[in-house]
């Protein structure tokens, strides 16, 4: 089945709204840039709606018709939390629980935010949806603790761009998936991530028996990533359980 994501942990990625504000050190080199500007738009403006709301429900008759589920991440070139794009959540989120078989990744740097902007019948968290917060730093952290009072099937912590050594084992107890990965730009200018990072972390979710994503890393600066997942010769590239039927 055709993909539209180069992300190794999603098959496609969805964008009901494109465009940001940078919010915090994950930001700095946001890939958004770049890809806006190409385009013709200014990325840091805050949300423009798109128009390829009609690619989900595609996807969920193609998962129907081959009995899997497939993964989406949900607005990579935005923030789905964005206020910016207040007006036009209730109608995504009617999409994506009427498309049950696409798993929905909503990734945020905005957690705080989150409360008040979920779906009246929400309850103990849509089964499609996973709910992750960015945490690449210690001064991100806080994001975790506002993420776990938050009802989700499943919840996961995205430490990418991984800038310093974490100590995630406290919050593991609440989550379900942690993905790491260096920071994805430009040599010379990306803040190079050290392996024992991702070691220290693997070990933590062996530990709590969470499943752990190695996304990528530059061998040596490189030029291009590697995505091989390898720690120490083992490949860490694990999903949390899905428990909804397929
Ligand atoms: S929240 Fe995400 S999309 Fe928005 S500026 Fe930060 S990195 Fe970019």
């Amino acid at each position: 089945m055709a993909q539209n994501s180069k992300i190794g942990w999603t098959d496609h990625t969805h964008n009901f709204w494109w465009g940001c504000h940078k919010v915090s050190e994950e930001c700095r080199f946001c890939y958004i840039d770049g890809i806006m500007r190409r385009g013709g738009y200014e990325p840091f403006k805050g949300p423009m709606r798109t128009k390829n709301w009609d690619n989900p429900s595609r996807w969920q008759r193609q998962a129907e018709r081959s009995g899997m589920r497939l993964r989406v991440f949900t607005c990579s070139m935005s923030d789905f939390f964005h206020p910016g794009a207040d007006n036009w959540r209730d109608e995504a989120w009617r999409v994506i629980r009427d498309c049950d078989r696409l798993d929905w990744l909503i990734l945020t740097k905005r957690p705080e935010l989150i409360e008040d902007r979920l779906p009246q019948d929400w309850y103990d968290g849509y089964p499609n949806v996973w709910l992750g917060v960015t945490a690449g730093c210690r001064d991100s952290l806080g994001r975790i603790d506002i993420l776990g009072d938050i009802p989700a099937a499943i919840r996961f912590i995205s430490a990418e761009p991984l800038l310093e050594q974490l100590d995630l084992s406290s919050y593991l107890a609440d989550i379900d998936w942690v993905i790491t990965g260096c920071e994805r730009a430009k040599k010379g200018k990306r803040r190079l991530m050290e392996l024992d990072w991702v070691r220290d972390i693997d070990e933590q979710c062996l530990t709590a028996g969470v499943p752990h994503f190695f996304k990528q890393y530059y061998e040596n600066d490189s030029g291009v990533p590697n995505e091989d997942g390898l720690v120490d010769g083992v490949r860490r590239q694990e999903w949390p359980q899905v428990t909804i039927g397929v």
